[in-house]
């Protein structure tokens, strides 16, 4: 990732084996910058963003009291998202710190659309599914622009390299027009740029986690979540508590 150069000397007992090679792509420098995020009060409990001032707004804690007199630690964003939305969709957490080289990481990766890359993160991925394997991964749609421009799907090509199984059940339907461009009602319309196929979604066990790249504002989780939410009130067979939960790689901060 950073260019310099790795010792591939091998092995005898490599030059022997007839196993493939299992050869690190990254050296120990970039390895290193790998950080595994652990839930703390130095993080918001709604999505893992860490608390760097006080006296920032944008960078402190708020105390939210639900009615059932909990109290949950959480960031701005969280706080005004929890006064919209039921508690449930404050259930996400980042896996990693997004730190200066793993921002350089997704950068080449993700809008540089170097696939190579993909399996910068894998052991770290494979941990986290083997503790969530009793759960149906989920992805988000990526536009079709997007998807042309790069050739792969970001968070799918992840969980391929990974080994972990997942599903997307929604169409993307947005046109990848800014929403600055658009009149109030056309906005509206555009709120959300992914349509649940509800049956698809019904024919999966639950309970559910989404997984994406990295978490910005949490609008687009939020609209997932809400889909999610909306799809089997319908039905009457209400998400609990347990059932949806999500995951990033990274908060962004
Ligand atoms: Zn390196
Ligand atoms: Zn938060």
């Amino acid at each position: 990732m950073c260019q310099n150069s790795l010792s591939s000397s091998l092995s005898w007992q490599e030059i022997f084996s007839c196993c493939p090679l299992n050869r690190q792509h990254y050296c120990p420098t970039c390895s290193r910058h790998k950080l595994l995020l652990t839930p703390s009060d130095q993080f918001c409990q709604g999505c893992s963003r860490p608390f760097t001032s006080a006296d920032d707004p944008f960078q402190k804690g708020y105390i939210y009291q639900e009615e059932n007199g909990d109290k949950h630690y959480y960031c701005w964003d969280c706080y005004r998202w929890r006064q919209l939305m039921p508690a449930i969709c404050l259930r996400h957490q980042a896996l990693l710190e997004y730190n200066p080289i793993m921002k350089q990481w997704l950068a080449s990766y993700k809008y540089g659309g170097d696939a190579r890359l993909a399996d910068f993160v894998v052991s770290e991925l494979q941990n986290l599914a083997k503790k969530y394997s009793h759960y149906q991964w989920l992805v988000l749609p990526s536009s079709p622009q997007h998807l042309a421009e790069r050739g792969f799907h970001p968070c799918e090509l992840l969980l391929q390299v990974a080994d972990i199984g997942y599903a997307c059940p929604w169409n993307y339907v947005g046109n990848g027009q800014s929403q600055a461009s658009k009149n109030r009602q056309q906005r509206l319309q555009l709120a959300s740029p992914f349509e649940l196929k509800r049956e698809q979604l019904l024919s999966l066990q639950r309970p559910y986690l989404i997984f994406d790249d990295v978490y910005t504002t949490g609008a687009t989780m939020m609209r997932a979540k809400r889909s999610l939410l909306q799809a089997f009130a319908a039905v009457s067979a209400p998400l609990m508590a347990d059932d949806l939960i999500s995951f990033s790689l990274f908060r962004e901060t």
